[in-house]
């Protein structure tokens, strides 16, 4: 009777508790992550930023984009926003020009790997960090620290090895990432934006990949419509000194 217990004690709850640890622990080796407080603490990942300061970071990934990028740079010239760049390095290197004139507008060149490929392989992506990083400092002489993985995915193994080579990786607010890349439509992008975006919040959006119509007609109303609300665009390097500046103020505090 002992035995027999044992037995369906083991199949019935042993196993399937074994199953659902043993899931848990692939999951945990493709998706490893200590944690957002931890990384953030750390200064090692950036998500978005603490702060009264009526200030925004737009992000555009995936590019630059022959046709869309230069209308992104023009809208952004025009309503003085300052914004920074996950640039595909192989892109890149198609459009100098184009990434020339965002160094030169003052807007910030970051890291997105050289070809956006899915393989996650750690020496792989740090290659092709290294790859990109040659590529933006040939055109611009400006070198970056800033990466932004492949679909916003990376395990500590990843940050591990990108933050030993100085770089900081930057993700986004989560309530801010526009979608823009399925189209989802202009009205869409720009109520998303609109309704969700407070200060010190970072918005993902993206100006290659594909057809980035709609990117760039949901700018043309998100734009104007903040700059009224009072904010203030600013690159991802300038909302980081803004972090820096807030903790230095409450250490201040407390002494
Ligand atoms: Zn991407």
């Amino acid at each position: 009777m002992k035995t027999l217990l044992r037995g369906v004690v083991v199949k019935k709850v042993l196993m399937p508790l074994l199953a659902v640890m043993l899931l848990f622990s692939v999951l945990d080796t493709t998706h490893a992550d200590r944690g957002r407080q931890y990384y953030e603490e750390a200064g090692h990942i950036i998500w978005e930023i603490n702060t009264e300061a009526k200030v925004i970071a737009l992000t555009f990934d995936d590019g630059p984009h022959r046709k869309y990028t230069p209308q992104i740079l023009d809208l952004l010239k025009k309503h003085n926003a300052k914004a920074t760049f996950f640039i595909v390095g192989a892109h890149a290197e198609k459009n100098p020009d184009i990434v020339l004139r965002m160094a030169e507008e003052g807007h910030e060149l970051a890291n997105h790997t050289y070809t956006h490929s899915r393989n996650r392989s750690v020496p792989y992506v740090m290659e092709e960090i290294k790859k990109t990083n040659e590529v933006l400092f040939s055109i611009s002489g400006q070198s970056t620290t800033l990466f932004r993985p492949v679909e916003g995915i990376y395990t500590d193994e990843l940050v591990e090895a990108v933050v030993k080579e100085g770089y900081k990786i930057v993700m986004w607010s989560w309530h801010l990432d526009t979608l823009d890349w399925k189209n989802p439509g202009v009205g869409r992008i720009v109520r998303f934006v609109l309704e969700g975006v407070s200060e010190g919040n970072v918005v993902l959006f993206h100006d290659g990949g594909g057809n980035r119509h709609q990117t760039v007609e949901a700018l043309e109303k998100i734009l104007p419509d903040l700059e009224e609300k009072g904010y203030t665009f600013v690159t991802i390097s300038e909302l980081m000194k803004i972090r820096e500046e807030n903790q230095n103020e409450q250490q201040v505090d407390k002494n």
